[in-house]
């Protein structure tokens, strides 16, 4: 199984912010075997992310795409338009898009097979709210979230899909689910994942999200069945950043 990392820059950084911080990931990020670094700007500069990321150990995926191949969709990037400059992985359902622009999983799960139909890898976001946790809920919500956006799925389709596992209550707040938190969910999903789709949910990515930085990545990436994260504040820094990478490079599994 491979560990992957992933930077969520989310709406920060501009050209030249953009272009320092590619060159200085690209320039630490030493390939390692079983290890895979991503890093998604924002959609205006991802033609150049994908070029100065060349020949690196480094891949460039989008923070969003838009269900429809093209139309009358003012503001929208399409999935062939992605497709067409490199673009090899793309984060769907994040909590901030579900949240702010009304995201649901049907919407999701539309956005997911049009990335699989192109052969770009989805990085499906899932989590529960933190009154959701508070009241119990918080496996019964990642399971309705999953069942809706990837149980029409084939096998052949899940194979290639991403799954990040991020706790809105931990998301940009500082607050990190604990190792023992992340690994029961992430063990959950590998359930839900082995119940529906049989032995491919051994090889499907299950990554974690909320909150991690060098300081609690590798008792995370330690857990069995985390496989990496997604990381969000921590990714705009190089020095940051790549500090969560080495720890991925050294996780145990
Ligand atoms: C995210 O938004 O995907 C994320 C994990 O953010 P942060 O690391 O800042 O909590």
């Amino acid at each position: 199984m491979r560990t992957l990392v992933a930077g969520n820059w989310k709406m920060h950084k501009d050209n030249a912010g953009t272009n320092a911080l590619l060159d200085a990931i690209c320039k630490g990020a030493a390939p390692a075997p079983g290890v895979e670094v991503l890093v998604a700007p924002a959609f205006p500069f991802l033609a150049q992310a994908v070029q100065r990321c060349k020949g690196t150990a480094v891949h460039v995926a989008a923070q969003n795409c838009h269900e429809a191949a093209q139309g009358a969709f003012t503001g929208e990037v399409s999935v062939p338009m992605l497709g067409s400059l490199g673009v090899g992985h793309c984060i769907v359902g994040h909590s901030e898009r579900r949240l702010y622009f009304g995201e649901t999983d049907r919407v999701v799960g539309q956005k997911m097979s049009a990335l699989l139909h192109a052969g770009i890898v989805p990085i499906y976001c899932c989590g529960e709210r933190k009154e959701e946790r508070l009241a119990g809920e918080h496996e019964a919500v990642v399971a309705r979230q999953l069942e809706e956006a990837l149980g029409a799925l084939t096998t052949e389709q899940m194979a290639q899909v991403v799954i990040a596992y991020e706790p809105v209550w931990a998301i940009g707040t500082g607050l990190t689910a604990t190792a023992q938190q992340a690994q029961e969910m992430h063990a959950h999903v590998r359930a839900w994942l082995q119940g529906n789709f049989g032995a491919v949910a051994r090889r499907i990515p299950l990554l974690y999200g909320g909150s991690c930085k060098p300081e609690n990545a590798a008792e995370l990436f330690a857990c069995p069945d985390v496989n990496g994260g997604l990381i969000g504040g921590a990714a705009l820094d190089a020095a940051t950043f790549l500090a969560i990478v080495h720890a991925a490079g050294h996780a145990p599994h």
